[in-house]
């Protein structure tokens, strides 16, 4: 069976490699030239996710790539002595297993578990999609065009294949009332292993150093009643905007960050929006990661749902023997748990670490202090009673697909 994937970051990875193994025959269609090279931002691995690249060899690498940033400090409006705490203690609340990594580290390692094993299409991107209801008849901007089984749409929030399948992305999003933006600079600070945070009334900036690029990495949220007026592909105005909510937060570094603003050779600048969609899935064509169900860049742990979901969708190909109209509601029906939980969670996520009030700004100065003091266990107690615990983060059980009988390819 031909199956063709759109988008080579991490869903699309993970799909290649466990559609292959099955005895699937995955092609992978990536928009970028090659891969990228430029670091992107850190990204998280929780135990779920950490299971499965295990299970496809790439453990060790990963491991090797970890941005390895141990502490973080934190100031703050409501916060007179900067507060240092110890990542581990942080992620533990959410997950008994965690690497933080590049994610463009994470994808060249994830492409390397199928490199020339799997076709992959560079610098091209689909332009129509015909399902006819035995295949899909599919054209590119420069492949010519070829006829696929089945389509996979993990091309992300800004999804090309769910915008050709089910129509404009705004029908799909849900916006949740703040922006984010990151930038790259050089790493002035010498952080290694570090992450210097301000958290203000509505805003909060950081910077990390990216260890392995050399460089330091900034990132900024803030929130917006209203969505903001720009062009996704206007930078300066972008630049402006960021620099505008910015400018006079009362941090020593900021001065610093914000001047960096303008020199950024990589810059990122997107709303924190929610995919939302009753199904994934339409005929012989689905999603899977941010495409189908972003629970919002860097609130929701968008990235070990996006590695889960790709291995339960191909997982559950293989356990339908290829057949879709088992397999997509099996895999929709699986993941939708874990979906509503990381919608949830990106949700108080963006809610806490973007306080909206002096008392909220607060209160999260006493969480962070209260993580650093008591022990991990009483923690993690806290957080279930108050119904804000980890969740599938750390308990979604990764079952084993391998079916007897493997599809021929
Ligand atoms: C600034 C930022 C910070 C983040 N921080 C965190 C974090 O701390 N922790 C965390 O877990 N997650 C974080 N995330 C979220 C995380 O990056 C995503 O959830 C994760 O990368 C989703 O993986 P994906 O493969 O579904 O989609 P993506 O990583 O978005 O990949 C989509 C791929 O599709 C390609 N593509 C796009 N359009 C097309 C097209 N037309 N044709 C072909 N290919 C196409 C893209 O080039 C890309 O390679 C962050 C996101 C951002 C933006």
């Amino acid at each position: 069976m031909r199956i063709l994937v759109s988008g080579a970051s991490v869903a699309g990875p993970v799909l290649a490699y466990w559609l292959r193994r099955y005895g699937f025959t995955p092609t992978v269609v990536e928009r970028a030239p090659t891969l990228r090279k430029t670091g992107g931002h850190a990204v998280d691995l929780f135990k779920p996710a950490v299971e499965i690249v295990e299970r496809m060899g790439a453990w060790p690498r990963i491991l090797e790539h970890r941005t390895g940033t141990d502490l973080i400090t934190m100031a703050g409006d409501r916060i007179k002595r900067p507060i240092d705490v110890e990542t581990s203690r942080l992620t533990k609340v959410m997950s008994d297993r965690h690497v933080e990594i590049m994610r463009d580290d994470l994808s060249e390692i994830l492409y390397d578990t199928v490199k020339g094993e799997v076709e992959y299409l560079f610098d091209d991107s689909i332009t129509g999609l015909r399902d006819d209801g035995d295949g899909v008849d599919v054209t590119f901007e420069r492949t010519p065009g070829r006829r696929f089984d089945l389509v996979i749409g993990a091309d992300g929030l800004h999804s090309n294949v769910r915008r050709l399948t089910f129509g404009e992305e705004s029908r799909h999003t849900a916006y949740i009332g703040s922006y984010l933006g990151v930038i790259s600079l050089p790493n002035h600070l010498n952080l290694d292993g570090r992450m210097m945070v301000y958290s203000g009334v509505g805003r909060m900036a950081g910077v990390y150093g990216a260890r392995r690029l050399g460089e330091a990495r900034a990132i900024f949220m803030f929130r917006s009643a209203a969505e903001l007026d720009y062009h996704h592909r206007d930078i300066p105005r972008q630049k402006e905007l960021l620099i505008r909510h910015f400018a006079d937060l009362p941090w020593d570094q900021a001065p610093r960050l914000i001047k960096e603003i303008d020199r950024a050779t990589t810059f990122y600048f997107d709303s924190i929006t929610q995919v939302r969609m009753d199904t994934w899935s339409q005929g012989r064509i689905t999603l899977a990661g941010d495409a189908g169900y972003s629970p919002g860049p860097a609130v929701g742990g968008g990235t070990s749902l996006a590695a889960v979901g790709a291995y339960v969708l191909a997982g559950q190909l293989a356990a339908a023997g290829g057949d879709h109209r088992r397999a997509f509601p099996a895999y929709e029906a699986e993941m939708a748990e874990f979906v509503r939980h990381s919608r949830a969670f990106g949700l108080r996520t963006a809610k806490t670490i973007i306080p909206d009030t002096g008392t909220r700004a607060w209160a999260l100065a006493q969480s962070v202090r209260l993580i650093n003091t008591l022990p991990g266990g009483l923690v993690r107690f806290a957080l279930k009673l108050s119904r804000s615990g980890s969740g599938p983060h750390n308990d979604f059980p990764i079952r084993d697909y391998t079916p007897a009988n493997p599809v021929r390819p």
